[in-house]
C-alpha cells in the first residue's frame, strides 16, 4: 500500500450543501449513483481535462476515457495516481473499490478491474458525470465569425 494522498480542501457537509445542487452534494457528499446514460459525459468526446466538480482539481484526461457502453463516464486510469484515493465499498453486498478526489473527499464513483475491455490498464473507472466538469482544451473563440473586414 502506498501512502493515502493529503487531503488539501476541507469544507463542513453544510458547507458543502450551500456550494453544490441537491443532486451534485446527493453524489459527491453522499456517494449517491446518477441514473446510467443520463449523465453529461458519459457519451462524451471532447479533448479536455475532467476536473472535480467540488473542489476543481483536476482528475482525468480525456484520452484515457473510452466508450465502455456501460452508461457512465468511463476512464482507464486517473491524471496522475495521487489524484485519486480508494476506499473498499462493501455496500449492495458487493466488494467494490470506491474512488474519491483526493483532494476534497468528495465521491466520484467506483474502480472496477479485469472486465476484459482493450485498454491499457484494464481498469475501468466508472465515474459520475455530475461529479465531474469538462474543461475542453480548446477554449479560445473563434474571432473570425463577427470580425470586420480589415481596412484597406
Ligand atoms: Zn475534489
Amino acid at each position: 500500500m502506498t501512502d493515502q494522498p493529503t487531503r488539501t480542501v476541507t469544507r463542513s457537509e453544510d458547507e458543502w450543501r450551500r456550494e453544490l445542487t441537491p443532486e451534485e452534494f446527493a453524489v459527491l457528499r453522499r456517494a449517491g449513483t446518477e441514473r446510467p446514460y443520463t449523465g453529461e459525459y458519459w457519451d462524451t468526446h471532447t479533448t479536455g481535462v475532467y476536473q472535480c466538480r467540488a473542489c476543481g482539481a483536476e482528475l482525468f484526461r480525456s484520452d484515457a476515457k473510452f466508450d465502455s457502453h456501460c452508461g457512465w463516464p468511463s476512464f482507464f486510469a486517473p491524471l496522475a495516481e495521487e489524484r485519486v484515493r480508494y476506499i473498499r465499498d462493501a455496500t449492495l453486498g458487493m466488494e467494490r473499490i470506491e474512488v474519491r478526489c483526493a483532494a476534497c473527499d468528495s465521491h466520484l464513483g467506483h474502480v472496477f478491474e479485469g472486465e476484459g475491455y482493450d485498454t491499457p490498464t484494464d481498469l475501468r473507472y466508472c465515474i459520475n458525470s455530475i461529479s465531474m466538469r469538462l474543461v475542453p482544451d480548446d477554449t479560445t473563440v473563434d474571432g473570425d465569425a463577427g470580425s470586420a473586414p480589415a481596412a484597406p
